[in-house]
C-alpha cells in the first residue's frame, strides 16, 4: 500500500497543507498502513505542541510512535516545544513542499512500529515501555536541553509529550530506567535543586553567620603595620578620606609604609558582626523555601542511551523481562544490599570460624536474544526458567540481579564444593528445559567462591565477566 503523509487538524485555523487529513476522533479508525507521517500545522506553536502531546498519548503504538512534523513558516525557533516533533518543515510561499523527501526521511521509525510483536489489542500503558519504544524507533540518545521554561531547569524535548501532570517527571523516570539498566547515561551537567519542589531557579546569596540576615556588606579589612591593629575600614574612617587608627590615634598615610588591606570581610548591617565566612542560602523562585546549600539536592542530568536490555524491554515490554519473573518467584534483593548481606556474613564467618559460606555467579548467556527469537512466548520460557532457580536455590539464599543475565546468590552455611554441586544442578535443568522443550540451548557460565574476608562483591562479578 502506497503511504502519504496526512495532516492532524487541531483546530478550524489551521492552515490546509495536504489533502489526506484526520482529526482526533477518527485516529483508531485509521488504516495506519497508508500513513507516512503526521503534519501538523504550528503556526501556533502552544497549540501544535498541545496537539502532538494529544497524539504521544495514545495507547497504540502505531499511533503515539508516529512521526510527526510541525510545519511553520519561516522565522524564530526559540522555544524546546520545536524539538518536540521529529521534524519541523519550513513553508516557503514560492515553493511547494517535496513531501516524498520527508516520508523517505522518517520511514525508519514507522518499519520499527512494524516489527513490534503484535499482541492483539494490547495498548501501552506503560510508560517505562513507551519511553523506551520512542528513544528506540528513532534510535537517539534522550537529550537533554536546559530551558527557563520548565522550573526544573532541564527538558527532554523528546519525551516530555509522553508525560501527564500526574506521572514522575521525566528526569525520575530516567533516573529509574538507568536502576534498571535499560538507559546508561553520560553526564550532561551538576545542578543544584530545590529539595521541596524540585525547582532548577535558585537565588544563592550570603547571610550572616550570627543573624542570618542577608544584609551584608563586603567590607576592606586594614592592618595598621605599628601598632597591629586589624579591623574593618570603616573603624579607621574620620571624615573625609583619612584614616586613623582607633587603637593608637595615629593617622594611617601610605597603603603599603602605614598600612595594608589583607583581605575583604562581610559585615552585617544589621548585628555589625564580621567575618570572613557567611553561609550561603539558596531562596528557591518556585515554591520561596530557603535552604542552607549543602541541603540542596545536586543532581546528575544526564545524556541517555538504550543500553541491550532496554532495547529488549522496549520489544517486549517489561512484563516479559526476565528479572522481573525471577522477581515475583525469589525476594531480588538490589546489588547495596547483596553487598551488606554479604560483608554481615563476612564478619559472622570471622568471628565464629564455624561455618563456611559460598559466594555464587550465574550467567545466562545470549538470554537477551531469547527476547528476539521467541517473542511473546520468551514470557513461559522464563517462569520455567525461574522456577527452576526456585527449585534449587533455598529459602535462606540472597539474590540480587547484577544485571538482567547475571545474578549473584550468597548461600549462607554451605561450603564451595556444595555451592558447586547446586549449581551443576541448576546447569543441567536448564540445559534439560532448553533442549527438551526449545531444541536449542542456552549456555551458561557459573562459578563459586567461599565468603573470605576479602571478598569484594562487584570487584568479583567484574572479574567473571571479563573471564
Ligand atoms: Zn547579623
Ligand atoms: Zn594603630
Ligand atoms: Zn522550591
Amino acid at each position: 500500500m502506497k503511504k502519504s503523509p496526512f495532516q492532524f487538524i487541531f483546530a478550524e485555523t489551521n492552515a490546509v497543507l495536504l489533502e489526506h487529513s484526520i482529526t482526533l476522533s477518527q485516529l483508531e479508525q485509521i488504516n495506519w498502513q497508508q500513513v507516512s507521517f503526521l503534519v501538523l500545522d504550528a503556526t501556533n506553536l502552544s497549540a501544535a505542541y498541545a496537539a502532538l502531546v494529544q497524539l504521544r498519548q495514545q495507547a497504540l503504538p502505531q499511533v503515539y510512535l508516529r512521526p510527526i512534523v510541525f510545519v511553520a513558516a519561516k522565522g524564530s525557533r526559540e522555544g524546546w516545544q520545536w524539538q518536540a516533533a521529529d521534524a519541523v518543515i519550513e513553508k516557503d510561499t514560492d515553493h511547494a513542499i517535496d513531501w516524498s523527501v520527508w516520508s523517505e526521511q522518517l520511514e525508519g521509525i514507522n518499519r520499527w512500529i512494524d516489527t513490534l510483536p503484535v499482541i492483539a489489542g494490547a495498548v501501552d500503558g506503560h510508560l517505562p515501555v513507551r519511553l523506551l519504544r520512542l528513544l528506540a524507533s528513532r534510535q537517539i540518545d534522550a537529550a537533554p536541553l536546559a530551558s527557563a521554561d520548565i522550573c526544573t531547569g532541564f527538558i527532554y524535548p523528546l519525551l516530555q509529550p509522553l508525560f501527564t501532570k500526574q506521572d514522575m517527571g521525566a528526569i525520575q523516570m530516567l533516573a529509574f530506567l538507568e536502576e534498571q539498566r535499560l538507559l546508561s547515561p553520560t553526564l550532561f551537567e551538576r545542578a543544584h535543586f530545590c529539595p521541596h519542589c524540585d525547582s532548577a531557579f535558585l537565588n544563592f546569596k550570603e547571610t550572616c553567620i550570627e543573624c542570618g540576615s542577608q544584609d551584608l556588606d563586603v567590607v576592606e579589612l586594614v592592618h595598621h603595620f605599628k601598632c597591629a591593629f586589624t579591623a574593618d575600614i570603616s573603624r579607621f574612617k574620620r571624615g573625609g578620606d583619612s584614616l586613623v587608627c582607633p587603637k593608637c590615634d595615629k593617622q594611617l598615610r601610605h597603603i603599603g609604609v602605614d598600612y595594608d588591606k589583607p583581605s575583604v570581610v562581610n559585615k552585617c548591617r544589621v548585628c555589625q558582626h564580621v567575618s570572613q565566612d557567611a553561609n550561603v542560602m539558596a531562596k528557591c523562585f518556585s515554591c520561596g523555601c530557603s535552604t542552607e546549600t549543602k541541603f540542596l539536592d545536586l543532581r546528575r542530568v544526564n545524556r541517555y542511551q538504550l543500553t541491550s536490555v532496554g532495547l529488549n524491554a522496549a520489544f517486549y515490554g517489561l512484563q516479559t523481562y526476565f528479572t522481573n519473573i525471577l522477581e515475583e518467584e525469589l525476594q531480588l534483593v538490589s546489588l547495596r544490599e547483596f553487598e551488606l548481606f554479604v560483608s554481615i556474613e563476612t564478619a559472622r564467618i570471622a568471628r565464629y570460624g564455624k561455618s563456611q559460606s559460598a559466594l555464587a555467579i550465574v550467567r545466562l548467556i545470549g538470554l537477551d536474544k531469547i527476547h528476539f527469537e521467541l517473542g511473546s512466548k520468551s514470557k513461559q520460557v522464563f517462569s520455567e526458567l525461574a522456577g527452576i532457580f526456585k527449585a534449587v536455590l533455598r529459602d535462606t539464599d540472597v539474590v540480587t540481579a547484577y544485571n538482567e543475565s547475571v545474578f549473584a546468590i550468597l548461600m549462607t552455611e554451605t561450603s564451595k564444593d556444595k555451592a558447586d554441586l547446586a549449581l551443576n544442578r541448576l546447569n543441567k535443568a536448564v540445559e534439560r528445559l532448553f533442549s527438551e522443550n526449545l531444541d536449542r540451548t542456552l549456555d551458561m557460565q557459573i562459578q563459586a567462591v567461599n565468603v573470605e574476608a576479602e571478598l569484594q562483591v562487584k570487584q568479583t562479578l567484574e572479574q567473571f565477566l571479563n573471564n
